[in-house]
């Protein structure tokens, strides 16, 4: 990895090696440029850096801690480190990037804040940004996802967000996308769209990618500081892949360490049965930049499906796509069933119960607690499993 791998990636033009970019119509594309230059320079100003750490400290409670894994690791063997973003406020890892997107609108002048939601964590993890900023927030929601996702649209309503159903198509994520990327341009110069994940068009993966380093930086320091030594594993669940970026980010250059990408495997390896883009799917554009995709005969986007609904998406991140190919993050897949079983698993023996996100990248560092006795991992434990417990017991029952 070069020295300067942040200045490095991406491009001026949002590129990390061939993938990302910004393929979108040309009004948007101005709009993007405009956020982009703005990001480079409130972000660097000494006033928004003082914000942002304040707010981590007193608001979000960072830093949240690492956590040795005792019986867990007595069991499995190898040492087994967890970086407890389910501590973090609002439970997932997804406040450190909406916190930031909502000070930038702050500072941008911005009255409103337009994103969609799939399962309802963004939609949740933006409308408390959106409270504690005083803007307003407008969260697209499809209609089969509302009806599924009760108490997060209850939570995005006490929070005082307005959910706006979305009634056409298969009434799930990707006419959510479409229809907020709609009410964003009816008014870009009071409202802001604010993605979910290192996803979307050139600046979006870089920005969430900064905001979500956090993780990265105060997990390796934490770790040193415990351990006098780097791990030799690092491990991530990757859905767009947010959660994953925060970490990695931090151990790219150092080349003693492994780095894993953890993808949900479903129920079988048939195309609409799992949501593995970078194992099974192919590089193609989808929701305006370049990564790997899973696609039918088409070119469209394929259904996906996962027991994690924060991992069903048929792209992933550029920076993933390009961290796949030049062979720096090893990405492999964790199915339902292993997902549930290090669910109990992380429950029962430590008395942290994760989110079903989480459990895969989990059942992947007991694998490699197995196989490799010897050496020790830190897994971004993303977020805690709360709102997965009914889901759970009702689907797969208790264990014996
Ligand atoms: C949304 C979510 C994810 C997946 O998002 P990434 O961008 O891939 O990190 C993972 N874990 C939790 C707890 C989530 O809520």
């Amino acid at each position: 990895m070069s020295h300067n791998y942040f200045k490095t990636y991406p491009s001026k033009e949002g590129f990390f090696n061939e993938y990302g970019g910004a393929f979108i119509p040309p009004v948007l594309e101005s709009e993007m440029k405009k956020i982009t230059d703005a990001y480079f320079t409130i972000s660097k100003s000494h006033d928004f850096i003082n914000e942002l750490r304040s707010i981590r400290k007193h608001y979000q409670g960072r830093p949240t801690p690492v956590y040795y894994c005792n019986r867990l690791s007595q069991k499995y063997g190898g040492r087994i480190y967890l970086k407890r973003e389910d501590l973090n406020h609002t439970g997932a890892h997804k406040l450190n990037h909406c916190m930031g997107e909502a000070l930038l609108a702050k500072y941008l002048g911005k009255k409103k804040l337009i994103a969609e939601t799939g399962a309802g964590q963004h939609g949740v993890a933006l409308a408390t940004a959106a409270a504690y900023f005083g803007l307003e927030c407008e969260i697209h929601m499809g209609e089969v996802d509302i009806s599924k996702e009760h108490p997060n649209v209850v939570r995005m309503k006490i929070l005082g967000a307005t959910v706006v159903p979305v009634t056409h198509g298969l009434k799930t994520l990707k006419e959510a996308v479409d229809s907020a990327f709609e009410a964003y341009l009816k008014d870009p110069i009071n409202s802001i769209y604010c993605i979910g994940s290192v996803v979307g068009p050139h600046p979006f993966p870089m920005m969430v990618r900064d905001f979500q380093r956090v993780v990265g930086i105060e997990a390796r320091e934490q770790y040193l500081e415990m351990t006098g030594e780097l791990p030799d594993s690092v491990v991530a669940c990757v859905g767009g892949g947010s959660n994953a970026m925060g970490l990695f980010s931090a151990f790219l250059d150092d080349e003693e360490v492994s780095i894993y990408g953890v993808e949900p495997g479903g129920r079988s390896m048939n195309l609409g049965d799992h949501a593995a883009t970078m194992t099974f799917g192919t590089p193609g554009i989808i929701h305006g930049f370049k990564c790997y995709t899973l696609q039918d005969e088409k070119g469209e986007p394929s259904p996906v499906y996962s027991v994690a609904s924060g991992l069903d998406y048929p792209g992933v991140g550029p920076e993933h796509s390009m961290l796949k190919d030049i062979k720096r993050v090893t990405y492999d897949v964790i199915n339902d069933k292993e997902c549930i079983e290090a669910f109990y698993e992380l429950s029962r023996l430590e008395g942290i119960i994760p989110a079903l996100e989480s459990s895969h990248a989990v059942a992947y560092a007991l694998k490699l607690a197995q196989q490799y006795p010897q050496s020790s991992i830190l897994v971004n434990l993303s977020g805690r499993g709360d709102k997965d417990i009914d889901f759970v017991v009702d689907t797969f029952g208790l264990p014996k």
